[in-house]
């Protein structure tokens, strides 16, 4: 017992030692790689995700609008077809690893709309690798894309609509991680998604993502990879591929948008901190592909399913390649003074396409590795003063062992400060809140990190 107390006042000495003389740091953050997610990034295969996408090319069209029925299925045409295609990969993958995959359906009766003129069943397929901490497994990541195709006329029910780069690459990739990601245990719940509806208006993404929001799903963020095919047009970039993400949160309130606009943070959601996050993994695991983060929700003036996530209140971004062919997407098979038009498998680079697989797959590992974010960050404004005093809450879930400061330039892009704080809720910097942007983070006993939280502030 007195060993106990001596112990117990030891700790809290170090600990006090820790967050009195912290260790600063002046380099942008930087995490070791974990071994058990550097292995699993030499398993994705481009030879298997270009078997994906052939197979997804080769119902005919996968349009929302096609064939369902169980002939049409039989012979492989349609988007029946390639739903039921798609369930049983998932399936396969599961009975490799002895059922550790649970394989699920979202479907619903899509009411006509502007690009649906009859009552058309929709189907969202996933598979979920269940957390393995009880205390964790609450907490989802998830990847997505979408598995419908179209051709020139969003209606055409029937004619050819390969769709392998848009977006059997995206599908391809969420396929992949399952595959890969199923092998291997982790705290938190990994969710592996493909979504139809999205060419007729993201009515699978937006059904799904209601009923996360419905029954209350903890997701912490949704990698939405759309057009990840990497198709030869002048100027694409392979070694690159653009990472979309919201400043103004879709779901912020009226006075949350208030509270953005008197404190500059814009530039702040926790869609954009899924950004960083995504450019961190990057340089902790290195990769050919580099995430090029675009500040703004999609492509200017078009839309994608992670913006349905963002719709709910969830940190969602988009995965596109660098430049798109229009050439080759949303076209009619033919050739046209020489050019041949059409999302055809032959224009898709698989190895680009694993590349981004990999980048998603060591997001996804990093998350539900890393302890849940410390919660109720605030930034204390009891007193004027120039020093910033950061309050929170223990990380849910018990798995965080220290915090982390991180803090920015207000006109900088990305983090570009960190320092440890040890294993306190509290750290008062001396740097002014006026002139940095400051966030915390936590971290487990492997480093680790979680998500970074931005301060409100604490009258
Ligand atoms: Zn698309």
């Amino acid at each position: 017992m007195k060993i106990s107390i001596f112990l117990q006042i030891l700790l809290f000495w170090m600990g006090a030692a820790v967050s009195v003389l912290p260790a600063l740091s002046q380099e942008p953050p930087k995490v070791a790689p974990d071994s058990q997610i550097a292995e699993a990034l030499r398993q994705v295969s481009a030879k298997r995700i270009q078997a994906t996408i052939e197979k997804l090319a080769s119902f005919q069209t996968r349009s929302t609008l096609s064939a369902q029925d169980p002939v049409s299925i039989a012979a492989g045409h349609g988007i029946g077809a390639a739903r039921d295609w798609i369930k049983s990969q998932f399936e396969a993958y599961s009975r490799d690893c002895g059922g550790c995959l649970e394989v699920k359906t979202d479907a619903f009766t899509q009411s006509p709309a502007e690009r649906i003129p009859t009552p058309t069943q929709i189907t969202n397929v996933y598979a979920i690798l269940k957390g393995s901490d009880p205390d964790s497994a609450e907490r989802i990541v998830l990847v997505t894309g979408h598995y419908d195709s179209r051709n020139s006329d969003v209606l055409d029910t029937s004619g050819a609509a390969p769709g392998a780069n848009d977006d059997a690459s995206g599908a391809a990739a969420s396929l992949e991680c399952a595959r890969v990601l199923s092998k291997l245990k982790f705290p938190a719940t990994i969710i592996f998604l493909t979504v139809a509806g999205e060419e007729q208006g993201l009515n699978g993404s937006s059904h799904f993502a209601k009923m996360a929001k419905s029954e209350g799903w903890n997701i912490e963020a949704v990698l939405n990879n759309d057009i990840v095919g990497d198709d030869r047009s002048p100027q694409q970039d392979s070694s690159t591929v653009r990472v979309f993400s919201e400043g103004l949160p879709a779901a912020a309130t009226e006075a949350e948008r208030r509270l953005i606009r008197n404190l500059g943070g814009e530039s702040d959601s926790p869609s954009r901190q899924l950004a960083r996050y995504v450019a961190e993994v990057s340089r902790t695991y290195g990769g050919p592909v580099k995430p090029f983060l675009v500040f703004r929700l999609d492509r200017y003036g078009r839309g994608g399913d992670h913006s349905s996530f963002n719709q709910q209140g969830y940190a969602a971004v988009r995965f596109t390649e660098f430049r798109e062919n229009f050439d080759h997407q949303h076209q009619n098979l033919r050739t046209e003074n020489g050019i041949e038009f059409g999302d055809l498998p032959k224009f898709v680079n698989y190895d680009y396409v694993a590349d981004v697989a990999r980048l998603n797959l060591a997001t996804l590992a990093s998350l539900a590795s890393a302890p849940a974010p410390p919660a109720n960050v605030r930034i204390s404004l009891k007193k004027p003063e120039n020093a910033s005093t950061l309050v929170w809450e223990s990380s849910p879930g018990g798995r965080a062992v220290a915090y982390e400061l991180l803090w920015r330039s207000t006109t900088s892009p990305d983090w570009e400060h960190v320092q440890a704080l040890g294993n306190v809720t509290q750290y008062t910097s001396p740097l002014s809140k006026d002139n940095e942007i400051f966030a915390v983070r936590a971290v487990d006993k492997a480093g680790h990190r979680s998500l970074a939280v931005v301060p409100s502030p604490e009258h």
